[in-house]
């Protein structure tokens, strides 16, 4: 999920108009409010599921390792950018889904 950045050009000249640009990474990734909400939902998911884990586990994170979301630094690593999950725990959870539907059924 690439998200873009409305910027304001021009101003100087007069002449204001509004450019899509690509957001920075750092702009690209959940906020700690979006986190927070997604993991209560996802808490309460895996509650309602009786706390069932995958069997596909290993897979989930096998996919993970080789996407581009996965963050490999700092703040990020081992973290999925587009969710802001740790894959490795979330991996494990039955009921949770990647968010860009590219893990094994
Ligand atoms: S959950 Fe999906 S989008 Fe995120 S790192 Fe894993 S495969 Fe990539």
């Amino acid at each position: 999920m690439r998200q873009n950045k409305i910027v304001t050009v021009g101003a100087r000249s007069g002449i204001i108009k509004e450019q899509i640009v690509d957001a920075p990474e750092e702009e690209q990734t959940p906020k700690a409010r979006e986190m927070a909400a997604s993991f209560a939902v996802a808490a309460a998911r895996f509650a309602a599921s009786g706390f069932k884990l995958s069997d596909h586990a290993d897979e989930r994170v096998a996919v993970c390792e080789s996407c581009e979301h996965m963050g490999t630094d700092g703040n990020w690593k081992n973290r999925c950018k587009l969710c802001g999950c740790f894959m490795k725990v979330k991996a494990k959870i039955k009921s949770e889904t990647c968010p860009d539907r590219r893990w094994p059924k």
